[in-house]
């Protein structure tokens, strides 16, 4: 038996926090509860005490039930009483479905080109909309399915392809018409996984879908980074949910975060508010069943004793609801509503976020997921869907490739002045496509294992163990390093400097394993932060696994992820001159200028503010 730790929470003198009876300011909540626990809704008995128990630890403004999983259909009568059940204790109502044959088989999905399947599906989306007006798809809406159907069917089509095609009209055919048929008024959300580097494969289509379904919602589950599993980083919480946003402006309802893979309770806080910082109107708990999970005295981190922003000791105290009755936090509920006390109480003042513009095309891979690696190296990014011709600075990564047009998109924007960085993938990928026409670079197949760096013609600084890299060659004096890395004796560029037309080409080398990236010395991320920071006013100095979270009023956050306290720089414009610490009202004065000088320059023109956080933290800054 797991020791609990109401016994501990006794022993402890607090005030009685209060609990916000009606609802948060800035978002909402919804939980969404599987066909499994629906199922079990049919007593009343079971539902009232467990919903009792979540309600009072977090306040939930709507519940998806969802009508099927797994082949489980509930049936129409528990249906009708748990909505009633809901409804009556003003709780929004919507429906779910998970188009899953099986979950626990490898996720087995239902295959879109057996009839017998797609009769199925039609069935189900039917079913559903007789009774909600708004239906949720939860994470299955594509297709592993190989079987002998499939493969004749696909014919000469990449996998891709097929998938593609016939997922967007599955879309149409088997879930959009028929819902709309039974119930015109019905609006249909695809909820998309976390995994959007590879959803083209499995048939996601982020350019068709979000266009056909009402609305789109965000998985912003990231888990554990570092065990076994999907190696999310916990910057996708907050990117993911911008990415989609930027794909169906105003469409994405919102973030969806589950207690899965959780090393401690600081991670499922992290989850929760990365997600609201990216402004999802809505945060969706899953399930019902994971929100009866007991607080165990093995979720308080390691680093607790330092009061970070989750703060464990904290989060236990019994809580006044608002009848007057005191509640002693039993389940993960209480992890989540504490969260949401906090962020709520900072969030209306921050405005829309902004970052640096990474243009991915529609169904495009390569080089996975690397800008959450550099969200997590401290650089506020942006993805977005079509190229960003507006921004004076834009990353391309590998997936850009997929665009026929990158080339001539890219010389078009150096020759009206604006500035591109590209990584070594990318550079690779485009390699006898033209890009020869900007800047003559080789990509080799040969490697340099690095460790000391170059950065602005000064000292050399190290980082902190072997990263292996490709090795670039360029034309003496017709390109320049700007960072370089060092190994016997040779130097190969990390940050490379092409000059055409005019604009700039930069070329990024990325570690052969991308995890490498936080291991680069603070030295290397602040020029590579620096660089990419021209349409951003506020940057930050010091070592990876702090990212950075801009928005439009000049407010930004500072979060660490790190176990440990660490001190970091802020850098500003000269015309800010205070910061105010939003969370405690306190006011950090900077200085003119920062340490050190780049490529013999020193610098009169900006702030630098001294900052520290505490582990797995963050603070929220106003510049003034
Ligand atoms: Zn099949």
């Amino acid at each position: 038996m797991k020791k609990f730790l109401q016994v501990v929470v006794f022993c402890i003198i607090y005030t009685t926090p209060v609990f916000p009876i009606s609802g948060y300011k800035n978002f909402k909540v919804a939980v969404y509860a599987r066909a499994y626990e629906v199922q079990k809704m049919d007593s009343i008995q079971w539902l009232e005490r467990i919903w009792n128990e979540i309600s009072q630890q977090v306040n939930v403004d709507k519940i998806y039930l969802e009508t099927h999983r797994d082949l489980i259909i509930v049936n129409e009568k528990t249906i009708e009483s748990a909505k009633k059940f809901f409804e009556s204790r003003g709780v929004k109502v919507a429906g779910g479905i998970t188009l899953t044959v099986n979950e626990s088989n490898r996720f087995e999905t239902f295959c879109y080109t057996n009839p017998d399947h797609r009769k199925k599906v039609k069935e189900i989306v039917e079913y559903t909309a007789r009774h909600f007006d708004e239906i949720i798809l939860d994470d299955f809406f594509f297709t592993d399915c190989k079987c002998d159907l499939c493969i004749k069917a696909k014919g000469n089509l990449s996998w891709t392809q097929y998938r593609l095609n016939l997922m967007t009209e599955a879309a149409q055919e088997l879930v959009i018409k028929p819902a709309k048929a039974i119930n015109p008024k019905v609006k249909i959300v695809i909820k998309f996984p976390n995994w959007y580097e590879h959803f083209q494969g499995l048939g996601f289509n982020l350019e068709t879908e979000p266009k056909l379904f009402d609305g789109i919602y965000t998985g912003t589950e990231t888990r554990d980074p570092v065990r076994p599993g999907q190696h999310l980083q916990q910057y996708e919480s907050y990117l993911i949910f911008r990415y989609f946003e930027n794909i169906k402006h105003g469409g994405n309802g919102g973030g969806w975060v589950d207690t899965g893979g959780l090393p401690y309770m600081d991670r499922y806080a992290e989850q929760l508010w990365l997600t609201l910082f990216a402004k999802a109107p809505e945060i969706t708990l899953f399930d019902f069943r994971q929100l009866q999970r007991s607080i165990h005295d093995t979720d308080r981190a390691e680093w607790q004793s330092a009061h970070p922003s989750f703060n464990f000791d904290e989060m236990i105290k019994p809580v006044q609801t608002g009848n007057g009755k005191t509640v002693t936090p039993t389940t993960v509920a209480r992890a989540a509503g504490y969260t949401f006390e906090k962020v709520d109480s900072f969030l209306g003042k921050l405005g829309n976020p902004v970052g640096i513009k990474s243009y991915k095309p529609y169904n495009s891979q390569g080089e996975d997921f690397l800008q959450d690696y550099l969200g997590m190296a401290g650089i506020p990014m942006d993805i977005v869907p079509m190229f960003p011709a507006d921004a004076k600075m834009i990353f391309l990564t590998e997936s850009a490739n997929f665009d026929p047009q990158i080339v001539n998109k890219i010389k078009e924007q150096l020759a009206s002045g604006k500035n591109a960085m590209i990584t070594s993938g990318l550079l690779r990928a485009l390699q006898g496509k033209g890009i020869e026409d900007i800047v003559e670079l080789r990509y080799t197949d040969k490697k340099a294992l690095i460790k000391e760096f170059a950065v602005g013609g000064q000292s050399n600084c190290m980082s902190k163990g072997e990263i292996l890299i490709p090795q670039i060659t360029y034309l003496t004096n017709d390109s320049w390093e700007d960072i370089s890395c060092i190994a016997s004796g040779i130097g190969w560029p990390i940050l490379h400097q092409a000059r055409y037309s005019k604009g700039s080409l930069f070329v990024l080398t990325i570690p052969e394993n991308s995890g490498d990236i936080y291991n680069l010395p603070p030295e290397v991320l602040n020029r590579i932060r620096n660089v990419l920071s021209q349409d951003i006013n506020v940057r930050i100095e010091g070592p990876s696994q702090v990212s950075l979270f801009v928005y439009d009023n000049g407010t930004f956050i500072v979060e660490s992820f790190l176990p440990e306290n660490v001190s970091i720089k802020v850098i500003t414009y000269k015309q800010i001159n205070k910061l105010n610490n939003i969370l405690t009202g306190e006011e950090i004065s900077g200085k003119v200028g920062q340490d050190g000088r780049i490529w013999g320059r020193e610098r009169t023109d900006i702030m630098t503010f001294d900052v520290n956080i505490k582990p797995h933290s963050f603070l929220v800054f106003q510049s003034k």
